[in-house]
């Protein structure tokens, strides 16, 4: 057998022969004799000088396991130098062809752990690491200035930077960008001068510090605070209230309620009947509980209409957010006079989110994707590697999938 086929990663690679032992199937290679440019003096040569078979671990082929034995030439000049020919298909020093070595980092990137990759390709989780390493230390100095609009966003990370870390996000492309070791302000103002003199908009949750490092760092984008997190507030004090209420309560009642808070959180006007009837019980059994879920309803009421009417009316939102707070200031319950601070401290903030249309919703996907990589490599507590593996995941998330 002595044919050149294009074989993908062995293109002008003459197949000697191509046998199967036991599981393996082995390729016999060389390259063509032909005239190679002498490393030393730079005069061409095709005097052969000697020949050494070299094992390269190569892709698999038909689902089994590859090597090509490949017997490399070497020449020898006028000049007295003896030089190993060029080829297309492995580098020097190198145990696996180029084409395995991609693979293994496109792999080590995609997959769901170092060790399922070296089983797979047949070598040590330590150079899927490596691999996966280098490809990281490359791609993390690509971080150039941040685009108009972003997102901040935390999540829990443990690692031993910290057990939070900061994910920066492309408001409009909803691109992951960037992981800071953590949540503190001086990193992310710090980051912040560095990357963000284009930033105009910044969307995030209601976090002091992140606001503080953004005003400090950037002077004054606009800040959008996410819809989700400041309704959440709401939703937290109704349910701090119904705690406390319901210790009141007979043991049956507060077990009862207990187990139907999420249909305080509902609309009332999205509740089936049971659900009413179940409400209404509840809330005869405390008034306070009643006047808490009222500001609640009012509250959802505010916010409905405040997406309604939106930028074109958005004296009149103000208007109606402040009368509401008043309310609220009025019904005196404790657990609700901690939404009307926050509420007054992020005014402004809170009012942009009618105004502009973006919001961290999507941040919430990117997290879940990092928790289950987190679970799966049984936590990443190495910063500088997790953080390599979320931005290069989402970066290869259409790469690479028929590979391997
Ligand atoms: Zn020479």
């Amino acid at each position: 057998m002595n044919f050149i086929i294009s074989f993908p990663g062995l293109k002008d690679v003459l197949v000697k022969k191509v046998e199967e032992v036991g599981e393996i199937i082995r390729i016999y290679v060389e390259m063509d004799r032909q005239e190679n440019r002498c490393p030393k003096c730079g005069n061409k040569t095709n005097r052969i000088h000697d020949y050494r078979v070299q094992k390269v671990k190569h892709l698999k082929w038909f689902e089994r396991k590859t090597e090509l034995f490949y017997r490399r030439r070497r020449y020898v000049c006028t000049c007295g130098k003896r030089f190993a020919e060029a080829n297309s298909f492995v580098e020097r020093y190198q145990r696996g062809s180029i084409e395995w070595n991609q693979a293994i980092t496109i792999k080590a990137i995609t997959a769901k752990t170092f060790k399922e990759v070296a089983e797979a390709y047949g070598t040590s989780p330590t150079t899927v690491i490596r691999r996966f390493d280098r490809i990281a230390k490359e791609e993390s100095h690509q971080i150039g200035p941040l685009p108009e609009v972003i997102a901040i966003d935390e999540y829990k990370g443990d690692t031993e930077e910290g057990k939070y870390q900061v994910i920066i996000a492309d408001g409009i492309t909803r691109e992951p960008i960037d992981i800071l070791p953590n949540r503190y302000k001086t990193t992310i103002k710090r980051y912040l001068q560095k990357h963000g003199a284009q930033v105009q908009m910044v969307t995030m949750d209601m976090s002091p510090s992140f606001k503080a490092a953004v005003q400090e760092a950037l002077g004054k984008p606009a800040i959008v605070a996410d819809r989700f997190h400041f309704c959440r507030y709401i939703y937290w004090a109704l349910d701090k209230v119904r705690r406390r209420v319901q210790q009141d309560f007979h043991a049956y009642d507060r077990k009862k309620c207990k187990k139907i808070k999420r249909i305080f959180y509902k609309g009332y006007d999205q509740l089936s009947q049971e659900e009413r009837w179940l409400i209404e019980r509840y809330l005869n059994l405390s008034e306070e509980l009643e006047r808490a879920y009222r500001l609640k309803e009012a509250y959802r009421e505010w916010f409905t209409r405040a997406k309604d009417l939106g930028a074109s009316q958005i004296r009149l939102v103000k208007q109606e957010l402040e009368q509401l707070l008043e309310r609220f200031e009025r019904e005196g319950i404790p657990e609700m006079q901690d939404v009307i601070k926050t509420f007054k401290n992020w005014e402004t903030e809170i009012l942009n989110s009618f105004v502009y249309n973006y919001s961290n919703g999507f941040l919430e996907g990117i997290n879940n994707l990092t928790k289950v990589l987190k679970r799966n490599a049984f936590g990443y507590r190495n910063f500088e590697r997790f953080r390599a593996k979320i931005l290069l995941s989402h970066r290869y998330k259409r790469i690479g999938k028929h590979i391997g």
